[in-house]
Formats: structure tokens, sequence, C-alpha cells
């Protein structure tokens, strides 16, 4: 009796907590949510969660406010909403570094496969590889040279590791067979601000950060990772073609939220993010900033975390060949 009355207590506490979720769900959101940028303002990351936010906002009735959280390369921001209440208030905006950190960290603050929840993909941004104004070097090849030449004096500029552009930086140095001193900062907003003062000599960064400094002739571009040139940039080879096929990658982003958010909440935020990616303004930006929204079909769930899992996977034996680790 005693252990029918357990049970039956336990399955009425289950079905209590299920309606709570559920009518939780349906007035959700009620208040304003937090969008977590594990990088500086101002950078690539930023620049796509904010345009993204806006979106969001609108269809959802509440306040995406995004709130920056930089610091060893993602994995500060992501911890932060590892940690955070399951209650669909708090998301995280993150890139590739999701996947490549589980491999690049020792330690993480959190378990990456298992800490998350899934709302869908967002874009896939192109890097390019640029350098200071006045870099002696005029194309591709010329900057390998020089790299190469000046190896122990080179510095590459990165978001810290687990980064867009520490990846890109790592491929980098990997294809041309040579280690470069790198300067870690919050973000590659602030680093942008460094290689326009020269104080800092060669960067690889999302066109989201890069392309208005291309166009306005403030820095050196060498060329993009993307597989196909790019419209916005028609002189600009590809890494392929400029003979380091080995560094063709794409930045792709996701949203997630703490593991335990409903599913009825990730489904609502994927279904904003959907209309978000269809909307005329982000098309247009994303286009003059060199990228595109990702389709429909991936602004889910299900898409989300099949890529994280396959990116993961991808990612760990050329990261563990270029014996790049972290505490
Ligand atoms: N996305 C950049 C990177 O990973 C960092 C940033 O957004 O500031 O390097």
């Amino acid at each position: 009796m005693k252990l029918f009355n357990a049970v039956l207590g336990a399955t009425a506490l289950a079905a209590v907590s299920l309606a709570s979720v559920q009518v939780y769900a349906q007035g959700y959101p009620e208040r304003q949510i937090t969008m977590v940028v594990p990088f500086a303002a101002g950078g690539p990351t930023d620049t796509v969660a904010r345009l993204v936010a806006e979106s969001m906002s609108k269809d959802l009735g509440q306040q995406i406010v995004v709130e920056n959280v930089g610091g060893a390369g993602g994995s500060l921001g992501a911890g932060r909403v590892a940690a955070a209440e399951a209650d669909g208030y708090t998301v995280l905006l993150h890139h590739i570094g999701m996947a490549t950190s589980a491999t690049l960290y020792r330690k993480l603050a959190y378990d990456t496969l298992n800490a998350f929840e899934y709302v869908g993909l967002v874009t896939d941004v192109p890097m390019t590889i640029v350098a200071r104004k006045d870099m002696e070097a005029n194309d591709l090849k010329g900057l390998v040279d020089y790299a190469k030449a000046n190896a122990d004096k080179v510095t590459v500029a990165n978001a810290g590791i687990g980064a867009a552009s520490h990846l890109c930086g790592m491929l980098f140095m990997s294809a041309i067979q040579t280690p470069l001193v790198t300067v870690p900062y919050k973000g590659t907003g602030p680093a942008m601000t460094d290689l326009l003062g020269g104080q800092v000599d060669i960067m690889c960064d999302q066109t989201t950060n890069t392309t208005k400094q291309i166009q306005g002739g403030t820095i050196k571009a060498y060329a993009v990772t993307s597989p196909e040139r790019l419209e916005i940039f028609k002189d600009l080879p590809t890494v392929k073609e400029a003979g380091l096929e080995s560094m063709t990658v794409g930045i792709w982003h996701g949203i997630y939220t703490p593991k335990g958010t409903p599913a009825e909440i990730n489904e609502r935020l994927s279904k904003s993010l959907q209309g978000a990616l269809k909307d005329p303004n982000i098309t247009a930006r994303f286009a003059e900033l060199g990228t595109k929204p990702s389709p429909e079909t991936d602004a889910t769930p299900a898409a989300l975390k099949a890529k994280l899992e396959s990116e993961i996977t991808r990612w760990k034996p050329i990261i563990e060949a270029a014996g790049q680790y972290a505490d």
C-alpha cells in the first residue's frame, strides 16, 4: 500500500509538472529574453546576433537583449548559458567554436553534447584572410612567404582558443607548416581595432566583421575561405585557388538553450528564427556582409543537433593532428 501510494504520488507529481511546463510554454515568452553572445560587442558573432534578435523580438512580442560574455574562445559565455535556468529566458548564439572547443579544451565547465537543447542553425559565414593595411605582401603567396621569413615576429590575432579566428589561424599555420605568434582578444571586434591600428599583423575573420574595412581599403584582404568566390568580393580568390585548399571552412552559427528547456519553448524559438531568416532586412544585411541565412529546414532543433555532432567528429582529428589544446 505504501509502495502503491508512493507510485501514485510520483505519477501525480509528474502529471502536475508536465502540465505546468505546457502552461508555461503556452504563455511564453512573458518577459525579456537574454541572448548570450560569447564574444565582445561589435564583432561578427555580435553582428549576426543583434540582427536576428531584433527580428525575433518582433515576432515573439518580447525584447531579446544581447549580452556579451567574451573570453576563453567563447566557452565562458557557453558555460554561462549551460548553468542558466532552463526556462527559455536565456539563450546562446554561438558558432563553430561550440564544436571545436569540445576537443580543444581538456576541461570545459560544461559537457558540450549534454548541456544544451537546440533551437536551430542561423547562417554559415565565410572567413577572410586579412592583414594590416601596410602589410608588405600583396597576395596570399606573398603573405605566406612573408610569414615564413618572419615567423618569430608575425602576430596573428584571434578571439581565444575555440574561436573561429583561432580555428582559421590554426588551419593557416598548419597549411604553411609554420607556427606564428598568436594574440588573443575577447572577440575579433576589439582585435579589428588593433589590426586597423597596425598593432597586430594578420587575422582570419568572418566577412560579417571584415567587409566594411576591406571595401574601405583600411585593411588588406588576401583570400576567402568559401568554396566559391563571393559576390561582394569578386576579385578575392578562394583559399583553394590561392593554393591553401585545406583552409576551406564555413563558420556556422546556431542558437541553443540550457538542457531541460521544454521542447515547446525550443520549437517556439525555432519558428521565430525561421521567420527572422526570411525577414527581408536580414537577407539584405547578410548579403551586404557576404553571407546568407540558413535554409528554413536547417533552422530546427534536429538540424542543429546533427550539425554539432557531425562537426565535433569532423574537427577532432584535425585539432589532434595540430596538437593545440587549452586547459
Ligand atoms: N567570431 C569571432 C571568432 O570566433 C569572435 C567574435 O565574434 O568576436 O573569432
